[in-house]
């Protein structure tokens, strides 16, 4: 089996490395077909071929180098590390509310390393106190690092490990909680927190950048700023995520953990409330609450702890040509519950109804929520849906399927009762099913106004 090592060489070309004495950093030369080429051994992508090394050249440049039988690879220098110091942590001010920053990793935790070209993991909360100083002008901030990985290796065993650790720092007294987390699956990890911790005293604000926090274009500072401020000031106690709400550079949106999507691959103001409008705004550092409907900071409150959640759920998308053995594949695995991304109000082709029905046969609690994302469904409508009330799939209202997929995965971590499960499933716990959707709240990008 071929070596592996971090830099993304492997194999015939590791050896190659290895035998010139050569490691990533250090300054080499190349001797191919009578040209010489200088600069630093870089790390290439672990996917990259077995043929090609990697050299950043003086000027700047990377140039990949196909290694033959006839090629020369000589050490001239050696590998300078990477030379970033944490700057010293500022001084606290007794006076500011206290906020913990929890670490579990993502872009907001990384940094370029300009020599290497490389995005690594390689901040820590208190590398992010130190690189945003400014923090300690809104809050005494405490840090800790619970985890160091890119978001889509979070798991269920992550959100209940990282739910103990939130309450923990709850009940020692802090006035707000900061959560540093990778954009992709942050909207999953949002719901997650909002089942487990409930009845909080306190905000839990979840934050992180679409760009690493040493780039010109970095949106990690002022995210992370918008957050603190939030999690240490907000009349709400409520799990949001606290991300760009535009392009520019001087707008924060405070949205609802249960009700948020990640919508763009890259861009910074990627998080976009669904069926919802936005807690708070801050501009230019000023917060605005923009609704009345939230749960209240209250530090008397004690927050209810319920970190477990259930594995074996899955969310299945319908569409046309579907295969109903998929269905019958989760049946066959023990699933406990499915949702189904259902089309338009709710309905799936009549060919799917058998397999569902084996489904909840079975005892598998199923849900079903539309792939139309805004909106609600209304199984009521069309007799395709009616006849999939009657076989018992539960409809989700407004609760996109993400969130209800991160709910069922919940509900079935509390109870293994159906009947209880189902109306667990139902009940709303942490507004993700809201009573009506407002005009304002359909694909909306840009501002918003006060729902009073
Ligand atoms: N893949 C990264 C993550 O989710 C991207 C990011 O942090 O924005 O951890």
């Amino acid at each position: 089996m071929a070596q592996k090592t971090n830099s993304g060489y492997q194999g015939k070309i590791l050896d190659i490395i290895k035998n010139a004495g050569c490691k990533i950093g250090d300054i080499i030369l190349v001797e191919k077909e009578d040209r010489i080429y200088e600069g630093t051994l870089i790390p290439r992508s672990e996917y990259s071929d077995n043929t090609h090394i990697v050299i950043k050249l003086k000027n700047g440049y990377n140039l990949g180098i196909r290694i033959t039988s006839e090629t020369k690879i000589k050490k001239i220098g050696q590998g300078i590390k990477p030379s970033f110091t944490v700057p010293p942590l500022p001084k606290q001010n007794p006076n500011l509310p206290k906020v913990v920053i929890l670490s579990t990793g993502g872009t907001i935790a990384s940094r370029v390393d300009y020599r290497t070209g490389a995005v690594r993991s390689a901040l820590s909360a208190s590398d992010l106190y130190g690189v945003v100083p400014e923090l300690s002008d809104i809050a005494q901030v405490q840090t800790e690092i619970v985890f160091g990985i890119y978001s889509e290796n979070i798991t269920q065993t992550h959100w209940s490990e990282l739910a103990k650790r939130i309450e923990e720092h709850i009940n020692q007294g802090v006035d707000g909680v900061v959560v540093a987390h990778g954009t992709d699956t942050m909207a999953y990890t949002a719901a997650a927190l909002s089942f487990s911790l409930q009845n909080l005293p306190v905000p839990v604000i979840i934050v992180g950048a679409q760009r690493s926090s040493d780039r010109p274009s970095s949106d990690a500072a002022m995210n992370l700023l918008g957050a603190v401020q939030i999690a240490g000031n907000a009349p709400f106690a409520e799990v949001a995520i606290a991300m760009h709400q535009n392009l520019s550079d001087n707008v924060i949106a405070i949205n609802r953990g249960v009700k948020v999507r990640k919508c763009h691959t890259s861009r910074r103001d990627t998080f976009k409330p669904v069926n919802a409008s936005p807690l708070a705004r801050i501009v230019n550092g000023k917060t605005t609450i923009l609704t009345k409907k939230y749960l209240k900071r209250d530090p008397t409150k004690k927050t209810i702890l319920k970190p477990n959640f259930c594995e074996k759920v899955v969310l299945v998308k319908f569409y046309p040509g579907f295969d109903p053995k998929i269905i019958k594949y989760h049946i066959e695995n023990d699933v406990k519950g499915i949702i189904i991304e259902g089309t338009g109000l709710g309905h799936v082709s009549k060919y799917c109804f058998e397999a569902i029905n084996t489904a909840i046969e079975n005892k598998i609690v199923v849900g079903l929520a539309s792939q139309c994302i805004w909106g609600r469904v209304n199984m009521n409508v069309y007799d395709t849906g009616r006849d999939l009330l009657k076989m018992g799939v539960i409809p989700l209202d407004d609760m996109f399927p993400e969130t209800a997929l991160v709910k069922l995965m919940w509900v079935l971590g509390q109870t293994n009762q159906i009947e209880a499960a189902k109306n667990l499933l139902k009940t709303n716990i942490s507004g993700e099913f809201s009573p009506r959707t407002l005009p304002a709240e359909i694909y909306k990008q840009g501002d918003f106004k006060d729902d009073n």
